[in-house]
């Protein structure tokens, strides 16, 4: 499972780092980054993720099934 970005929709809510740790943190000024390389999201954090881009207020996370 992977996960996509539409940067030019987050605006720094953060709820998604919140939710999933594993696969979201925020950099310096509030915005989403991925935890891991390319938003490839390892099966342990696949849940959380996919709680996370749901939740995201402006639907800036979009989640592909490999
Ligand atoms: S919840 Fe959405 S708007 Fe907030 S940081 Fe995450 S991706 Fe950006």
């Amino acid at each position: 499972m992977r996960i996509e970005v539409i940067m030019e929709r987050c605006e720094g809510h953060g709820i998604c780092a919140e939710l999933a740790p594993d696969a979201y943190s925020l950099d310096h000024e509030g915005y989403v980054v991925f935890a891991h390389d390319g938003g490839e999201v390892p099966p342990s954090a696949q849940a959380a993720a996919a709680a996370g881009a749901r939740a995201c207020p402006v639907a800036a996370l979009l989640v592909r099934e490999a």
